[in-house]
C-alpha cells in the first residue's frame, strides 16, 4: 500500500475513535501510520525491520519514555500496526513477527500501488473523518 492508501487506511479505521479520544490522539495513530515506509527513505530492506510487531513495541516504550504520555504512546503504537494490517492485505508477504519468526504473511488481495484501492481507502477515511470529526463539533 502506498501513503495514499496508509492515510485513508487508518484514517478509516481510527476516525471511530473519535468519539472517545481527541483529535491530536486520532491524528497521532494516522501520522504514525506511514513510518514503516521509512525504510524506503533510508534505503534498508523493505518490510523487514520497520514492518513488524516488535518495531511497535519497540517505539511504543521510546515515545513512553520520551513523551511520559501513555496515551500518546499507544496511538503511535495502533498506528504502526494499522500500517502492518494495511501491508498483510496486499500481494508482497512480509514477516510481522520479525525477528520471533520469519514466516511471511500476506492476504494477496491487491498489488500495493492499486491505485483504485489506495485513493478508494483515501476517499473512505476522509469521509469517515469528516462524519465523526462533525459528531465531535
Ligand atoms: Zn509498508
Amino acid at each position: 500500500m502506498n501513503r495514499i492508501g496508509h492515510l485513508g487506511f487508518s484514517l478509516f479505521l481510527f476516525s471511530p475513535f473519535l468519539v472517545l479520544f481527541s483529535a491530536k490522539d486520532v491524528v497521532s495513530a494516522v501520522i504514525f501510520s506511514l513510518l514503516p515506509d521509512i525504510d524506503l527513505i533510508l534505503k534498508i530492506k523493505h518490510r523487514i525491520y520497520t514492518h513488524n510487531f516488535a518495531f511497535a513495541f519497540a517505539l511504543f516504550f521510546t515515545f513512553f519514555i520520551l513523551l511520559g504520555d501513555i496515551k500518546m504512546s499507544f496511538f503511535i503504537f495502533l498506528g504502526i500496526i494499522s500500517h502492518i494490517l494495511a501491508d498483510l492485505l496486499t500481494k508482497t508477504p512480509f514477516a510481522p513477527f520479525y525477528p520471533i519468526s520469519g514466516k511471511k504473511f500476506a492476504l494477496k488481495l491487491f498489488r500495493s500501488d492499486n491505485k483504485i484501492v489506495n485513493y478508494s481507502l483515501l476517499l473512505l477515511g476522509t469521509i469517515s473523518f469528516a462524519y465523526f470529526y462533525g459528531i465531535k463539533i
